[in-house]
């Protein structure tokens, strides 16, 4: 049987693969793919996070994008959002260093970054005018599954290139979803955080009028967890990140916010209602304002402590009975 065409073959260890964004996510990530038997050529502008991924992975570090693009037939971006993208692949200006120039026809641009979908879109067609191929993969799961390799990755772009791109997400990732033509795995990822967002302030007002109340938080989160309530901030939030104080899941409110605001952008375009959404994404961007830059997305209940008066505390062990 003839062997299929070079860039219709699955891009399997040990090939090389670029991974740009080594950030709270791309870390665990790029360790992922090192341990299946990849080769890491890592990037990142934070030279320490650079380092770490090098030490920690033996990923190489190349002199440019452009060498990157060159020795990796699939590349990984992991950046905070859909412009900073745009800058690596395509440059600044004119003479920027840039993936595309070291890109050749069959490459893979594989963005893993929660950005826009109408970019993405723009991206992909800008790349394919030079045989040069892109899916959007982004991910759900938080630094804990991206940690474990159990991200759910939401694919979107031809089938035929994801299915290439398989065995790479599959390092990263338990679940992969197929979300239709490029552009529906970011849709669908902004579509996922606003629902998580709204779910969060949601059981944080819930939670607070609760306590006003004089009933427990932590209690009350417990009901809600055995109740209809529940929602994956109340199970994996609140007593962790939220009533313990420490405010440290590892996604940071501004990138939240960002989120809110491609998914009201995905509700525009399609002319859906999104009334919720709207009060959302003011609801949390007066937080962002309120907190300042750099906070973790739990930190988010501070706000809402801070415009009722009141701390979100559990009661000490003894009087909660
Ligand atoms: P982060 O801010 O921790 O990491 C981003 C990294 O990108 C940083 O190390 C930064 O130095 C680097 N970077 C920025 N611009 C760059 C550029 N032009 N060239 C090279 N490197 C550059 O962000 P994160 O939390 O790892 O999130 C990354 C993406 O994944 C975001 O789009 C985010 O919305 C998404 N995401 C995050 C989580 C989470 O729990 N943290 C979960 C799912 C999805």
């Amino acid at each position: 049987m003839p062997s299929p065409p070079e860039n219709s073959r699955s891009i399997v260890p040990p090939a090389r693969v670029g991974f740009i964004g080594l950030g709270q996510m791309g870390q665990p990530m790029a360790r992922n793919l090192a341990r299946a038997g990849y080769g890491i050529v890592a990037h990142d502008v934070n030279r320490d996070a650079l380092r770490r991924v090098c030490e920690a992975t033996g990923a190489e570090a190349l002199a440019s994008l452009k060498s990157i693009g060159e020795h990796c037939e699939a590349v990984i971006t992991m950046l905070p959002d859909g412009n900073a993208v745009r800058t690596v692949v395509l440059g600044r200006g004119a003479a920027g260093d840039c993936l595309l120039a070291g890109f050749s026809p069959g490459s893979v641009l594989i963005d893993m970054s929660s950005s826009s979908p109408l970019g993405t879109r723009t991206l992909g067609a800008q790349l394919a005018e030079r045989g040069v191929a892109m899916i959007d993969a982004p991910v759900s799961g938080g630094v804990r599954k991206a940690a474990d390799a159990t991200l759910s990755i939401m694919a979107g772009g031809d089938a035929g290139i994801i299915a290439r791109c398989r065995p790479i997400l599959e390092a990263m990732g338990k679940q992969i979803f197929l979300t239709g033509s490029l552009g529906s795995g970011h849709a669908m990822k902004a579509i996922n955080n606003y629902v998580s967002a709204a779910g969060l302030v949601a059981a944080a007002e819930g939670v607070l009028a609760a306590q006003r109340f004089g009933l427990d938080p932590g209690n009350v989160v417990d009901i809600l967890n055995a109740s209809t309530g529940m929602n994956n901030s109340t199970l994996n939030k609140f007593h962790r990140f939220i009533l313990s104080r420490a405010f440290d899941s590892g996604f940071s409110l501004d990138l939240m916010v960002k989120d809110l605001k491609t998914a009201l952008e995905v509700a525009r375009s399609t002319a859906s209602p999104a009334r919720l959404a709207e009060a959302c994404l003011e609801a949390w961007t007066e937080a962002q304002a309120a907190l300042g830059p750099g906070v973790d997305h739990t930190a988010v209940v501070r706000h809402w402590e801070k415009l009722s008066g009141t701390e979100l505390r559990k009661k000490p062990i003894d009087s909660a009975s």
